[in-house]
């Protein structure tokens, strides 16, 4: 998923500032040379039929499958050509549906809104009559065995939602592309991309390859719509890791505009972070086909973003390697976590996903909030980064979760299940979200960091949250599930309580923490916790006088209040709120963002000052009582002055050394 940071700021020393960045992951096999592959093939198509027969499919996959062909005849005005054949179909009416949401993705999304030119007809090219139940339907009541459809469909977004097609390439989220029929949910898939003329395009994607370099297969929708593809030009480097008996593969497809030696690097410190995450769980994931795929556009017109699959994830970025190595690489870190955690260890509430409605979940904090939790925390332990930046990216969230009203308004799990707002949703009305919500990646994130400290501390460091997280995925990932696509034990939310009174060895203990930080809207002491690991919790430097968290305009006669006001900040407390113009502070007029910020600094934290607004045509007169900026920092306890002593050192150590085994 896409990963949101909130950072609060103050307004005095500092104005509001707001961080969002959005990451997600995937991962895809990628079509092979075809001298390394025939041994492959053999083995997937192998696997395939024990699928297939599993599933208690009988028809061979020529009979059966649901064919789509797309093309790029018109690629530099974005759009795509699909042509798609639903075989041997039962009597009663066809439903043909375009998705309205997207694995990883909890918002609804109109995919259907850039479909253009449907035609439906027999297998002789006679159209059939249509019905539009709802717009995402295209309804066939008549028809025979076989139903033909074809249409185009626009897509101009690179990111790990949408299609995007240009002359560069076809970057495809399948939901966003293929319209597919309710009811054939176990019908295997052929998706054959046809080249355009004068290219060398190829495909990277986690769909299971064939002998055509430009065909693949999927076992299942729900795989189907979980495999994104790249089509274009791009550069992919492979390596293998072993793990225990078997050597999984990994393969980095970029679609960039930098050079090969920069990719090189990057892949090297890739691999540092894939073998450090090993360490965590102990064991990788077992890809399906035995393969993972990271499927990247670092772009200068893409959108940051990074989407999870089972066996891919997408990463998209307008960043470079050049200019953003690190950055990006914490998107790669996040993602490839999510192999494991959410694609494996996956939530009840989202298996299998719903293709045609929001997904609900109270678990994101974990499934999200762990996973942004561990991306820092490794990319440390792979010493890609070093104990100060961890510190600091610690402190955001914990500073967030402790001055945010919103943890008065929603605990860590309802704020989970407002991820059909808040994940790349869209709306033109206004909410308050500023100060009633925090995102459960940046909750989820605090409280990795506390259960994981919790953990460390109460046992004299021999239980750690990684105990935590490989005793899950034996529960709930490690099983797998009966068809690529599907896990048979996802967990609930007791099952995650049972299994940290089992780590733990302490069911009161996991109660109480559940109904307490997660169920509930207290905050551990990260004070107390982070002081063990050396790290200090305190005011940011220089904190002085504070009226609240806002953004801010200046405007003609005043500054315009631009966002809401946080409940218990001095300007709500003056009656202030989101439009209202700010013309006089102290009896002094104020005409600029500079003038109020040293008009604030100036004074001191308790003086109470008059404040002259206009709001909504109102000249209101109040008087605000200016407190201390509540916001909180963490950094290394060398860096605070102090000297670290052994068992800090030890237990730092212990905490952010390698784990690589
Ligand atoms: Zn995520």
């Amino acid at each position: 998923m896409e990963f949101q940071r909130q950072t609060g700021s103050l307004m005095g020393t500092r104005m509001w500032l707001t961080l969002v960045r959005m990451r997600r992951l995937r991962h895809d096999p990628r079509m092979l040379p075809d001298q390394r592959s025939a041994r492959r093939r053999a083995a997937v198509l192998a696997a395939l039929s024990v699928c297939w027969l599993a599933c208690g499919a009988v028809q061979s996959l020529a009979q059966d499958a649901v064919s789509y062909r797309l093309s790029f005849p018109q690629r530099e005005h974005r759009l795509m050509n699909v042509e798609v054949t639903l075989p041997n179909l039962p009597a009663g009416p066809l439903q043909l549906r375009m998705s309205r949401s997207s694995p990883g993705r909890y918002a609804m999304h109109e995919f259907a809104k850039n479909v253009l030119d449907v035609t439906v007809s027999d297998e002789q090219g006679q159209p059939l009559p249509v019905t539009r139940p709802n717009p995402h339907e295209w309804d066939v009541a008549q028809h025979g065995t076989t139903v033909r459809v074809s249409y185009r469909i626009f897509g101009d977004r690179v990111d790990g939602t949408y299609l995007a097609v240009d002359s560069s390439h076809a970057h495809i989220n399948m939901p966003a592309a293929l319209m597919w029929a309710r009811g054939l949910d176990d019908r295997a898939v052929e998706l054959r991309f046809e080249r355009p003329h004068g290219t060398e395009w190829r495909v990277a994607t986690q769909l299971f390859p064939t002998s055509d370099p430009l065909v693949f297969t999927a076992p299942n929708l729900q795989y189907l719509m979980d495999s994104p593809a790249e089509f274009g030009t791009f550069d992919i480097r492979t390596f293998t890791v072993q793990d225990g008996g078997r050597t999984p593969e990994f393969r980095f497809a970029l679609h960039h505009r930098g050079d090969g030696a920069e990719l090189d690097g990057f892949v090297r410190d890739v691999q540092k972070i894939v073998r450090e995450e090993r360490g965590v769980f102990g064991e990788f994931a077992r890809y399906d086909n035995n393969t993972y795929t990271f499927i990247a556009d670092y772009l200068p017109w893409a959108n940051g973003d990074g989407m999870e699959h089972r066996n891919s994830t997408v990463i998209t970025s307008g960043q470079s390697i050049r200019t953003s190595h690190l950055d990006l690489l914490g998107t790669v870190a996040h993602e490839f976590f999510h192999s494991w955690n959410v694609e494996r260890i996956r939530p009840a509430s989202l298996e299998p996903f719903n293709l045609e409605d929001e997904n609900i979940s109270g678990e994101l904090w974990l499934a999200e909030g762990f996973t942004s939790y561990y991306e820092p925390l490794v990319t440390t332990r792979a010493g890609l980064a070093g104990v100060r930046e961890f510190a600091q990216e610690m402190g955001d969230a914990v500073n967030a979760v402790l001055t945010s009203p919103g943890r008065l308004v929603r605990s860590a799990e309802e704020m989970s299940r407002q991820a059909a707002f808040v994940d790349a949703a869209t709306a033109t009305d206004r909410t308050n979200f500023d100060t009633t919500f925090i995102s459960y990646y940046t909750w989820g994130q605090a409280l990795g960091l506390g259960l994981d400290l919790t953990l460390r501390t109460r046992s004299s460091g021999r239980i750690t949250l990684d105990d935590y997280m490989r005793a899950l995925w034996q529960r709930h990932g490690k099983p797998g599930g009966r068809a690529p696509g599907y896990v048979d034990k996802p967990y609930t939310m007791n099952d995650l309580k049972r299994a940290l009174a089992e780590v733990s060895g302490d069911a009161a203990f996991a109660a109480d923490f559940f109904a307490r930080f997660i169920q509930g809207r207290d905050v551990v002491d990260y004070a107390t916790l982070l002081r063990s690991a050396g790290l200090v919790l305190r005011p940011l430097p220089g904190s002085g006088p504070y009226v609240g968290t806002v953004r801010l305009d200046g405007t003609s006669g005043g500054v315009r209040v631009a966002s809401a006001t946080s409940p218990g900040s001095p300007l709500f407390d003056a009656g202030i709120d989101r439009d209202d113009v700010i013309v006089a502070l102290g009896g002094v007029p104020v005409t600029s963002e500079g003038e109020l910020r040293r008009l604030v600094a100036q004074r001191k934290p308790g003086d109470e000052l008059p404040v002259v607004f206009e709001r909504r045509g109102d000249r209101v007169t109040s008087s605000i009582r200016l407190v201390l900026d509540p916001r909180r920092e963490v950094v290394p306890a060398e860096d605070a002055g102090q000297t670290l002593t052994a068992a800090q050192k030890q237990f730092r150590n212990a905490w952010l050394a390698s784990q690589v085994r």
